[in-house]
């Protein structure tokens, strides 16, 4: 397989450290806010990763962390007047159920930021005896001059980097793009909206970047195969992640960087300081798991992509029209399936897209031309031949993660019944003149995505 590889800006051939397995780390969720849907890209970009490395035979060992312990979360304490850990426990939760209900893989491990403080404490110990940290006034730093390729990842220069930065007069470092691995407190000790735990250098908490180090490495050792996460976090929580461990184990930190695109709504980073937000579970609510996968997965995982109604509806008539396809197919054992060009070549397209840096709008494609070539199975009466196509489709969007089995397709044996007993609704009040009506129906059921046109026959609907 070859994956593109932020470090070296190339698509290489993705070699794993250890024969047969492959080790992953994801940077998850801070956990003070319900996730947006664009958080949930960050989640399915290396959930495809490991579900076409497992089918391709590796062992995947996967850790997504919570970022437990933050500025963030100690400012949404105060404001709320509740413990920092009762907000994590909140959004936590939150985040496990949405991501359960978008069907993301759990990973195999979530460690907890506050249930690795020790391990950080020992990392930020082990820069300070190299050098490559310092302690000032309670606080502890990263002197980034003392790493030779700081800016190797994101592509920035450090020189450049230094002079648009400044200290400000309330920092304590040397030099103005150090960063802080702890962070002295000077509040109450026991204080539950902003915690603190004892260090070498008084009460403190750690910083954002040092709980990846240390959390990844807790796992998965000084060095492992893949590392993911959001373009927007390459610089800096990236490129200081690699700073840190480096420095600390003089190993090489994570071989692959796999970067995700952003969501964007009118062509804006979806943030929550844009104030654009669409909520994870909302979106679930409004358009289902399957729909939201494919909507990403039509574009290239490093790609932008806008968030358009119109995308959505496409995804959703998309997946309507393999889901058609299986209700119509028939289903055969496996040992009498037979052995179609049409089947085989759909396999082989998905397969080297796959391959090549998770091409999933090719791979998607691939499956939409096996079901037009299904579909003509069927019209001509070749069942058998319909049914390898069936059993194939839902092998292959298994692997991309779609649930297509009878038992999620709760809408399909409804939407039909339903839309006829409208229409006949509508034809009555056509029958007494009262056109508002029947004209209001025609705009609710367009609104739902179905499409109604009279014929002389009376009235037909597809979906748009
Ligand atoms: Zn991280």
């Amino acid at each position: 397989m070859r994956l593109y590889n932020t470090l070296s800006r190339s698509v290489e051939e993705f070699v794993s450290r250890d024969d047969g397995r492959v080790s992953m780390y994801t940077c998850g969720p801070t956990v003070q806010a319900p996730p947006h849907f664009g958080h949930a890209r960050a989640a399915l970009v290396p959930d495809v990763l490991r579900r076409w490395l497992t089918s391709r035979g590796y062992a995947v060992f996967h850790v997504r962390n919570i970022t437990d312990v933050e500025d963030k979360i100690i400012a949404r304490a105060v404001a709320e007047g509740r413990p920092a850990a009762a907000v994590a426990e909140t959004y936590a939760r939150i985040y496990d159920e949405q991501m359960t209900r978008f069907g993301i893989l759990p990973p195999h491990i979530a460690p907890r930021a506050s249930g690795h403080i020790t391990e950080m404490i020992g990392l930020i110990e082990r820069l300070v005896e190299v050098g490559a940290a310092y302690e000032a006034g309670g606080d502890v730093f990263f002197a980034v001059r003392r790493f030779d390729t700081y800016g190797n990842l994101s592509g920035r220069n450090v020189d450049e980097l230094r002079a648009g930065a400044r200290i400000e007069p309330t920092e304590r470092k040397r030099d103005p793009l150090d960063f802080a691995l702890w962070k002295g407190v000077r509040g109450q000790p026991g204080s539950l909206q902003e915690p603190s735990w004892p260090s070498p250098w008084g009460r403190g908490r750690p910083g954002w970047h040092i709980e990846c180090s240390a959390m990844a490495s807790r796992y998965l050792g000084a060095a492992f195969d893949i590392h993911t996460g959001g373009v927007d976090l390459a610089f800096p929580h990236h490129e200081n992640e690699i700073a840190q461990s480096e420095a600390a184990s003089g190993r090489r930190f994570a071989r692959y960087w796999v970067h995700n695109g952003l969501l964007t709504l009118d062509d804006a980073k979806m943030s929550k300081s844009v104030g654009n937000v669409i909520g994870l579970g909302e979106a679930l609510d409004r358009y289902g798991a399957d729909v939201l996968r494919s909507f990403y997965l039509s574009a290239h995982y490093r790609s932008p992509v806008d968030f358009s109604e119109a995308r959505l509806s496409e995804a959703r008539a998309g997946l309507e029209r393999w889901r058609a396809f299986l209700r119509a197919a028939p289903q055969l054992q496996v040992a009498d399936l037979p052995d179609v060009a049409a089947v085989r070549e759909a396999r082989g397209r998905f397969t080297a897209a796959m391959d090549d840096d998770l091409s999933t709008p090719v791979a998607q494609a691939a499956l939409f031309d096996l079901v037009s070539a299904g579909n003509r199975m069927l019209e001509a009466g070749r069942q058998a031949e319909a049914a390898a196509a069936r059993a194939a489709l839902l092998e292959l969007a298994g692997i991309l993660g779609y649930d297509l089995s009878p038992a999620s397709d709760d809408g399909a044996g409804l939407v039909g019944p339903l839309v006829a007993e409208l229409l006949r609704l509508r034809s009555e009040a056509r029958e007494r003149r009262d056109f508002a009506t029947a004209d209001a129906i025609r705009a609710g059921l367009a609104g739902h995505g179905v499409v109604v046109e009279d014929s002389p026959e009376g009235p037909r609907w597809h979906l748009a």
